[in-house]
């Protein structure tokens, strides 16, 4: 299975896919935690990110994708992803369909984790106090003013994205405003939706107007590869809430829950 989480800053992308992994065996890739390893790690691409994340904006398209792209072609990739916080312009979800098509693979599903705004920025604001007054050590664009910046470049850059995958058949919404484990029964459930819509086989041919199918071919579940919790996987601060849902029954995907391995 393979799906992009969609949402503002602080929408809850990071718990939700912490429980997405759990749950279905999948990799997360968040391009978020990729950069900032690579600014830690001062390599080129650190070196042009640093400043950039620091205020707020997005780094270049380019540099993304090609992070993205030699990600995704690393074995662990092969059971399924999430990707969390990318792609975040329509340059780079144009990019991703190349990508994706030259390595004969499919989406499953854009999951979009809709919030309200102002509930958003009293959510990050008390999750900055309570980091501080536990003494963690904050991210250096987790102040008030650096989100608002966050929040505009979502707004502008990110949003239009919504209606890109709407018009490719590919968005569920659910609402990221619900308590944890109720928004991630919403996921579970858009996704066996989508699992069936997309073995269900067209009825007649699509007229012009149309939704486009997914690119490229089905998942392909079991792969014995295993996640080594690289770059890129999140790992969350601890004080992060973490999804609680343990659902009873099997998905309708093929791949098998497995146990957290963090
Ligand atoms: P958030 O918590 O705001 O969702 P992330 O951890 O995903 O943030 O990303 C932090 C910063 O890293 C962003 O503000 C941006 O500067 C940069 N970044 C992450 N992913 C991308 C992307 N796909 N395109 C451009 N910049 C990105």
């Amino acid at each position: 299975m393979r799906l992009i989480l969609l949402g503002p800053p602080g929408a809850g992308k990071g718990t939700q896919a912490q429980h997405l992994v759990a749950r279905y065996g999948l990799v997360q890739f968040s391009t978020g935690d990729m950069l900032r390893a690579a600014v830690k790690a001062g390599t080129v691409i650190g070196r042009q990110a640093q400043d950039i994340m620091a205020r707020g904006a997005l780094v270049p398209d380019d540099v993304v994708v090609s992070i993205v792209e030699q990600r995704i072609g690393e074995p662990d990739a092969r059971k399924g992803f999430i990707l969390d916080g990318f792609p975040r312009t329509v340059p780079q979800a144009e990019a991703l369909d190349r990508m994706l098509r030259r390595h004969g693979l499919a989406l499953d599903a854009v999951i979009e984790l809709k919030v309200d705004e102002a509930a958003l920025i009293r959510r990050i604001e008390s999750r900055i106090a309570e980091m501080t007054a536990r003494g963690e050590a904050l991210r250096p664009d987790d102040n008030p003013d650096v989100l608002h910046r966050r929040l505009a470049a979502y707004r502008e850059q990110t949003a239009p994205l919504i209606a890109y995958y709407r018009r490719h058949g590919m968005l569920r919404s659910v609402d990221g405003m619900a308590p944890i484990p109720k928004v991630a029964r919403q996921i579970e459930a858009a996704l066996a939706d989508a699992a069936t819509t997309l073995k269900e086989p067209p009825a007649s041919p699509r007229p012009a107007s149309a939704p486009k199918p997914p690119i490229g071919k089905k998942s392909k579940a079991g792969s014995k590869s295993r996640s080594k919790g690289r770059a890129g996987t999140r790992a969350r601060p601890a004080g992060k809430a973490k999804a609680q849902a343990k659902p009873k029954s099997g998905p309708k995907s093929k791949a098998r829950p497995r146990k957290r391995r963090r």
